[in-house]
């Protein structure tokens, strides 16, 4: 039996992991599970579900029960419960802090935070190897690109192609762009994702961050690392070998499946989703807009420059998008609030995870709204 810890338990990637869990409960037991502000929710979900450990990582009260033991420490009940595989599914920056604390106390890291990676850069790596901790990608994209170099071995993978739905507005003109609102932007075409991450994926930061996070996942230098157009979200991401083949993975958009990759530890059973029907599917590709969707050409900076400025376009765009949620800046400024901060000197090398956190806080007081 996999003993598994799901952070998020709230959350869409928590809520799915539980689906999951249910499917393949002979295999697997959530021993236990992280919320945040959802107290009561994730109290009703793990008395349903016989999860009997849940770390409140907010200062919220919490009732009693005697069917949960409630934690507020979550590095402590990390080291108590000795989980095999723990899922970060917490959204954003606050996601960092927990894939240190998993790091440094668990064997698996399952990984749907990105914004973790992002952040971190090759520290988080660093980390993970000096623990022995293994991290496997959740997020969709990672998932494919990890199973795939996985199959056809480091050595003959020459670069990688990362889809994209295009998000909810690509097809729209860049004036009308400037008139979306938060409400609109939050549904996402083919994916069924939490608030921002579907506003992410509406302006293509989303995109940005995952071509930041499969340069520090796969090593893989900017001009090796392609991103294409794919509105259906059925091929996953791609690979192109040294011979010049291209290998793609596919499957329905149902996060189910790089979840249970994850916490089963790889040997997820592809024929448990459902079946591809070919006849049925009309899968197109093109190029991204880099003119409307910038975001795109701030990622490839990103990763050519290194040291801070990952780190910085995380942040300021996390704070941006808090912004437009509250009504406070347009849709196209959430954009122009992360250029500005990237347009400062960030170069410094990251020294620590302290050193993070400091060049964080420092954006939080450089960005101006
Ligand atoms: P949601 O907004 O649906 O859920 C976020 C979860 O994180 C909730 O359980 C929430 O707790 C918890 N949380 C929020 N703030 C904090 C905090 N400060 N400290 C600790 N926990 C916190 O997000 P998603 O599930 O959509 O996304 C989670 C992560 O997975 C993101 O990094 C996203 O980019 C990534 N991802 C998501 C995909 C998806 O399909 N949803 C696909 C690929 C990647 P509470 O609700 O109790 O406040
Ligand atoms: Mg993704």
């Amino acid at each position: 039996m996999t003993e598994v810890i799901i952070l998020g338990l709230t959350g869409s990637i928590g809520q799915t992991a539980v689906r999951g869990c249910k499917t393949f409960r002979d295999q697997i037991h959530i021993c236990g599970a992280s919320a945040h502000s959802r107290i009561g929710q994730a109290l009703t979900v793990c008395i349903e579900n016989g999860i009997k450990n849940l770390c409140i990582t907010s200062d919220e009260p919490c009732p009693e029960t005697d069917q949960v033991r409630i934690w507020r420490d979550l590095k402590e009940m990390l080291l108590s419960l000795e989980a095999d595989v723990v899922l970060n599914g917490i959204s954003g920056s606050a996601g960092l802090k927990a894939s240190i604390s998993v790091i440094e106390t668990s064997p698996v890291l399952a990984l749907a935070n990105k914004e973790s990676v992002v952040m971190g850069g090759w520290l988080l790596f660093e980390e993970a190897k000096k623990h022995g901790c293994k991290i496997i990608p959740v997020d969709s994209e990672h998932s494919a690109i990890d199973e795939l170099i996985m199959t056809e071995g480091r050595e003959n993978v020459s670069s990688l192609v990362i889809t994209a739905s295009g998000g909810p507005f690509r097809n729209m003109d860049q004036k009308d762009l400037e008139e979306i609102t938060p409400e609109q932007a939050v549904k996402h075409p083919t994916w069924s994702m939490g608030p921002k991450i579907s506003i992410d994926s509406s302006t293509l930061a989303n995109k940005a961050l995952e071509v930041i996070e499969a340069h520090f996942l796969f090593n893989f230098p900017s001009d090796k690392i392609e991103v294409v157009i794919h509105p259906q979200s059925i091929v996953h991401s791609m690979v192109r070998s040294t011979s010049g083949q291209v290998y793609a993975q596919m499957s329905p958009p149902d996060m189910g499946f790089p979840i249970m990759r994850a916490l089963l530890q790889y040997s997820f059973p592809h024929e448990a989703g459902a079946a591809l029907d070919f006849t049925k599917l009309d899968l197109t590709f093109s190029s991204p807009d880099f003119k409307r969707f910038p975001f795109l050409t701030d990622a490839y900076e990103c990763v050519r420059l290194e040291g801070m400025y990952p780190t910085v376009f995380n942040t300021a765009n996390e704070i941006a998008v808090a912004a437009f949620i509250n009504h406070k800046i347009k849709f196209t400024q959430i954009r122009s609030v992360v250029r500005d901060v990237l347009d400062l000197d960030w170069s410094e090398k990251i020294k620590s995870f302290d050193h993070i956190y400091e060049v964080q806080a420092k954006v939080q007081r450089q960005v101006k709204l």
